[in-house]
């Protein structure tokens, strides 16, 4: 619907009519939630693929609006990015993430934040988690922020050195959906990352013994040699996740461990009277 004609303008269809008011509202109502706190963020544990111990849990946002219900991350963070509200979202998302994180009784656990492209090139990125980090006492090397090849776009040479300021800090960066990014792998050793993650597309067919399974193994392997760590996301089931332990992955997330949820804290306090 959103297709643009041969001549290159853009066609009206009552369709597109009825997506550009859609996005609108939401911007309209995104806003406002901003502002009275309509947002929540949601936790999903990250686990040791050896030995099943927590290592943490990504934070997602999370809007039920009082009329219209749940808004999926992908239609508002897109809406968001396009109305440049995303940099009052994403500053909310890494306070709130790291005072929620500061609170947690065992103090190695991570806590991954997810960063749009547009908060990186930025410049005011680097001194907004210097202040996250600084209000919420969050020891900086629990705090890893989730980037995705979009951020290449932009200039290189800028969003590089952003990084490097950011690596400076002592946080983690994680190379969120890697390999659907379409950008060419020479950025690897040139910017510090410390983590790369499977996209969850590659995952769910892992241990059919299919073609993914070749992108999986190769993924793995090659956060070994560069020594970086490997998260596989979006693992469902048993046999994925015998899979990938077999690969070598060292962390796992996915529903077969636990959805995204509001109460951590309950999350951590079974996780830990379990393993003792
Ligand atoms: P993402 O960063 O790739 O997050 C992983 C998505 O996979 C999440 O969807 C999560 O709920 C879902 N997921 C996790 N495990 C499983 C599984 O086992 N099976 C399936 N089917 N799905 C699983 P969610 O929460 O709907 O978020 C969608 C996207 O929205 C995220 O993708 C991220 O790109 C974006 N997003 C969410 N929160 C934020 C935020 O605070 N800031 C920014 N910039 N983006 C965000
Ligand atoms: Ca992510
Ligand atoms: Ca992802
Ligand atoms: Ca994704």
């Amino acid at each position: 619907a959103k297709d643009a004609g041969r001549a290159g303008f853009t066609i009206y269809t009552p369709q597109l009519e009825e997506e550009q008011n859609r996005k609108a509202l939401i911007e309209r109502e995104l806003r406002i939630a901003l502002e009275v706190g309509g947002l929540e963020l949601h936790y999903q544990p990250q686990v040791c693929a050896m030995t099943g111990r927590l290592m943490g849990f990504e934070a997602l946002a999370r809007w039920c609006h009082p009329k219209l219900g749940n808004i999926s991350p992908d239609e508002f963070v897109s809406v968001a990015e396009q109305s440049g509200l995303i940099h009052v979202l994403g500053e909310w998302a890494l306070a709130t993430a790291c005072k929620e994180a500061a609170t947690w009784e065992y103090d190695d656990l991570t806590i991954a934040v997810n960063l749009s492209p547009l908060q990186l090139r930025d410049a005011q990125i680097v001194n907004c988690v210097r202040r996250v980090l600084a209000e919420s006492r969050l020891s900086p090397h629990r705090l890893e922020l989730e980037i995705t090849e979009g951020v290449f776009v932009f200039d290189t040479a800028q969003v590089r050195h952003t990084l490097d300021e950011l690596r400076a800090l002592g946080v983690g960066i994680a190379m969120d959906d890697f390999g659907t990014g379409y950008s060419s792998l020479n950025y690897l050793t040139r910017i510090p990352l410390t983590k790369l993650k499977i996209d969850r597309s590659f995952v769910s067919n892992f241990h059919l013994g299919k073609a993914d399974d070749a992108v999986v193994h190769c993924v793995i392997g090659l956060s070994k040699s560069l020594r970086l760590s490997v998260v596989a996301e979006g693992v469902e089931n048993e046999s994925q996740l015998q899979a990938l332990q077999l690969a070598g992955c060292d962390i796992l997330q996915g529903y077969y461990f636990g959805r995204p949820t509001n109460t951590p804290k309950a999350f951590i306090v079974a996780a830990y009277s379990q393993s003792i």
